[in-house]
């Protein structure tokens, strides 16, 4: 029996992280290295390519500046504003590649705080891209949630109860690039029915990027087609986890890899084909290797082979 490989039609590297590594290998120097502040990617072997190149990676630039880095650089997640006080006060360059597309949300956030909206930013409290959203909103009123819990309110307007905190009767919502589409609306839902009572207003703004949904869209095909599915991406990798994950939702076993080596040869004893997607920091080198591992243990090859990357493609806005 024939048993294929079968590639998501959108995985791997995103356009943003295209971008961001192409602006920082470009800034690479061994002689006058670079830090970025924060990973630049998940991805342990694209990380030591990097390194090579002269770019490294500190947690802040006050660490980055105490090793003797000239130069500091924000990922493509973004950062708040204060990254540019930060560098100026400890005297080093301030390189950004934050993704444009996270840039719209950061400007989102605070156009609708200047309308006397409170923001929600549905996504995880603790993530760069999110912290930097909340920075850029300059307010106190402007939350991390991905439950109504996490909101500083304990029920809806209206409440009977005296003491309840309610929402204030302005409020919008923004979500984390990366989030996915259907939890987003149904969080959205939730939230509606505690801000709609008493003449509140909800603002939805989906600002999940396009590269994302078309990734979800992509793996929900695959997922109909195969009967693995294999998520290749860095162990420290939250969105290729969560492909793995959806993956299993979809009713497909799903295993999230690096690399390779990490494939167990009790995975592939499988009558049908094998689905490959990867996540946004993923190379197309480690891509292909792992369709080579297959290959080589007796899987067809791809039919399409590895799509190739259009330098002039740009996402919706
Ligand atoms: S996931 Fe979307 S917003 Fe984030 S870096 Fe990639 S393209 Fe940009």
């Amino acid at each position: 029996m024939i048993r294929r490989i079968k590639l998501a039609h959108e995985m791997g590297y995103c356009w943003g992280v295209r971008r961001a590594l192409d602006i920082i290998s470009e800034a690479g120097d061994p002689a006058d290295p670079v830090a970025t502040i924060g990973d630049v990617i998940h991805n342990p072997q694209v990380v030591d390519r990097l390194r090579a190149g002269g770019v490294d990676t500190r947690e802040t630039i006050s660490t980055a500046a105490q090793a003797g880095f000239q130069r500091v650089a924000i990922t493509a997640h973004g950062a708040g504003p204060h990254m540019a006080n930060e560098a100026s006060e400890h005297g080093v360059a301030l390189l950004d590649t934050t993704c444009p597309l996270v840039t719209k949300v950061q400007r989102m956030a605070q156009k609708l705080v200047n309308q006397g909206y409170s923001i929600v930013v549905y996504g995880d409290s603790y993530h760069p891209e999110v912290k930097g959203i909340i920075g850029w909103s300059g307010t106190t009123r402007a939350y991390a949630a991905k439950k109504l819990e996490d909101l500083p309110w304990d029920g809806p307007r209206g409440s009977k109860d005296p003491d309840a905190e309610i929402p204030p009767r302005k409020v919008a919502i923004v979500s984390q690039t990366t989030k996915n589409t259907d939890e987003f609306l149904a969080f959205c839902n939730k939230l509606s029915a505690w801000v709609l009572p008493e003449g509140g207003e909800l603002r939805i703004c989906n600002t999940i990027c396009e590269p994302t949904y078309t990734r979800q869209n992509a793996l929900k095909d695959l997922a109909r087609e195969v009967d693995m599915i294999l998520a290749i991406g860095g162990k420290k990798s939250s969105n290729t986890a969560r492909l793995a994950e959806v993956g299993e939702q979809l009713g497909v076993t799903s295993y999230h890899i690096e690399r390779p080596e990490d494939i167990q040869w009790e995975w592939l004893d499988i009558d049908g084909d094998v689905g490959i997607t990867a996540g946004a920091s993923t190379p197309d080198d480690v891509i292909a290797s792992v369709i080579d591992y297959l290959v080589e243990r007796g899987f067809e090859p791809p039919e399409e082979g590895l799509r190739d990357y259009d330098p002039e493609a740009t996402p919706a806005f």
